[in-house]
């Protein structure tokens, strides 16, 4: 007796297979007999079954905060950061709170059940942290909520964020985070790595920093942190997000950069939707994309993953809480159009994305957290392809979400009803 079957999927490896759920957990993944007594069967013949979507770097604390107090009218990084100040000040509890559990429903109908969220530490009254923190309580049953103690400010620049970043941590926040480039010096910003890599190494926490945000080829403080996470032994728990420059360095330099972030495990986190609108602005034509080097650092034996950043808020104005949208365009940015490198975007935005975060418990294996994304996709290039709509969501062994099959009802005369997107070579 299973509390859920779900029959007849196809597993992103291609398998096709019935997958049984008891107490939470997968507790059979194998052709099951017909008459298997289920409390709920949901039939996902031929349908794409996926581990859930994880997202390793957003900002729930600014999410549906778009044109409050205005709009970023220049559309850079430095006027939604200067746009978030001023929202910082008329914002209350209840409204971050409600914001960011209305965005967490979005992601719940798409299947994306776990994100690194940053939250911003540069305010005496941490404000966005314990309404963060409420949040990740009241979502837990369905959404793993990890948070990232970021100083958006400058952990040195505000004079107030590096105490106001312990009482964050103190407070259960449990990644430590950083913006180097934005320190007042490069000197300053490589200090900041060093001080926020030591803080992680004595409390024993991961690390993610906003790191190198800018086209600047000469803003190279991803060295630092490669360096600190080796000096420190924090191999395989740090990341670095963003890595814009990368993008403009000089080629000799970035040969040598990236056997260092391999040898010191540092995994990067690149957020495509947000680095093709912010990055490039200062450029006349050609235009720079601002993405940083993907397939040269997963050909080094980098993990990267794939990150959304933002929806409706002072840096993006658009955003739908699907990782799918994610994945595609940064297949589009990186140029990723091999089956392989397409493929692999689908587990930038799955498995790799949920080893950046640590999950337990994650995948489709026995034993394994019974949750689960039902698409109707047959498999993952072609989810990339359509996007398409999420028939049944599974967290922890419960179904959260459901979403009919909607095919365009057709009215043309001598051709079928219904046009339906899907298609196997
Ligand atoms: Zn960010």
């Amino acid at each position: 007796m299973f509390d859920i079957v779900v029959k007849g999927g196809i597993l992103p490896d291609g398998r096709q297979t019935d997958i049984g759920i008891r107490g939470g957990r997968i507790a059979a993944v194998e052709r099951l007999p017909e008459a298997v007594e289920a409390g709920e069967v949901i039939d996902a013949t031929g349908d794409l079954v996926s581990p859930p979507f994880v997202d390793p770097h957003f900002h729930l604390d600014a999410t549906l905060s778009y044109g409050i107090p205005r709009i970023n009218a220049s559309g850079t990084l430095l006027e939604g950061i200067a746009l978030w100040g001023e929202l910082k000040k008329v914002m209350t509890f209840e409204e971050v709170r409600d914001r960011a559990l209305a965005y967490c429903d979005w992601a719940a109908s798409m299947g994306l059940l776990a994100i690194r969220s940053h939250v911003d530490t540069c305010d005496d009254r941490l404000l966005g942290v314990r309404a963060l923190l409420e949040v990740r309580e009241k979502v837990k049953d369905y959404i793993d909520l990890q948070l990232v103690a970021f100083p958006q400010d400058g952990v040195f620049r505000d004079p107030a964020a590096w105490d106001n970043t312990l009482r964050a941590l103190d407070l259960g926040v449990e990644v430590v985070g950083g913006i180097p480039h934005f320190e007042r010096t490069m000197e300053e910003g490589a200090r900041s790595v060093r001080a926020l890599c030591e803080l992680a190494a004595e409390r024993g926490l991961m690390v993610d920093m906003h790191c190198d945000e800018t086209d600047d080829p000469l803003s190279r403080h991803i060295e630092t942190l490669a360096f600190e996470t080796q000096r420190l032994g924090l191999q395989g728990r740090v990341a670095g997000s963003h890595l814009t420059s990368m993008h403009s360095m000089d080629n000799y330099y970035v040969s040598k950069l990236l056997p260092l972030m391999a040898e010191a495990q540092v995994s990067a986190i690149p957020n495509p939707l947000i680095n093709i609108v912010l990055q490039g602005r200062h450029d006349t034509y050609p235009r720079r994309r601002g993405l940083t080097r993907v397939k040269e650092m997963q050909a080094h034996g980098i993990r990267v993953g794939w990150g959304q950043d933002c929806v409706r808020d002072p840096w993006y104005s658009l955003g739908t809480a699907d990782m799918l949208d994610v994945a595609f365009m940064g297949l589009h940015v990186a140029q990723m159009t091999h089956p392989e490198e397409m493929r692999r975007c689908f587990d930038m935005v799955t498995t790799e994305n949920a080893a950046i975060m640590g999950l337990a418990g994650y995948g489709l294996e026995v034993g394994c957290v019974a949750s689960l994304v039902v698409l109707d996709a047959g498999d993952p290039v072609e989810a990339i392809r359509l996007r398409p709509d999420r028939l049944a969501v599974i967290a922890k062994g419960k179904v959260i979400s459901r979403k009919a099959r909607n095919d365009a009802r057709l009215a043309l005369p001598g051709r079928p009803g219904t046009a339906r997107r899907r298609h196997r070579a």
